[in-house]
């Protein structure tokens, strides 16, 4: 396009397809049109064919495959992130867990105050 004497054309990063996935969830109407043999693409991931192997959380392309502890869901998670989530797909998922643990903590606490209580 540049030798036609268009000099204000760039290309996205990553391609439009990256980006619309990574941009476009729930604001993209309609397909992405490629203009090579893929035609139109599905841009929402929730009905798209196409598998796209990245991380559940900063999007870089990844296989590590895992399963949350909290839902049970299979996700991909990179070495980054990894750490961070605690073995769970999701912010969400990690809060419940956090939550939990902080329940379980807590009433282990009272279990021990009433049960210096009792022996007083
Ligand atoms: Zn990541
Ligand atoms: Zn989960």
């Amino acid at each position: 396009m540049n030798e036609n004497g268009f000099d204000d054309v760039y290309q996205l990063d990553g391609g439009v397809i990256n980006y619309g996935i990574k941009r476009g969830q729930g604001n993209w109407e309609g397909k992405c049109f490629v203009f090579d043999d893929r035609g139109a693409i599905e841009i929402d991931t929730k009905k798209q064919d196409i598998k796209y192997s990245q991380c559940n959380i900063c999007f870089v392309p990844c296989e590590n495959n895992q399963t949350c502890r909290v839902c049970n869901k299979e996700y991909l998670m990179c070495a980054d992130c990894d750490p961070l989530m605690e073995n769970t797909c999701s912010k969400f998922c990690r809060n419940l867990e956090k939550m939990k643990e902080e329940k379980i903590k807590s009433n282990k606490e009272y279990q021990e105050l009433k049960a210096r209580e009792a022996s007083n």
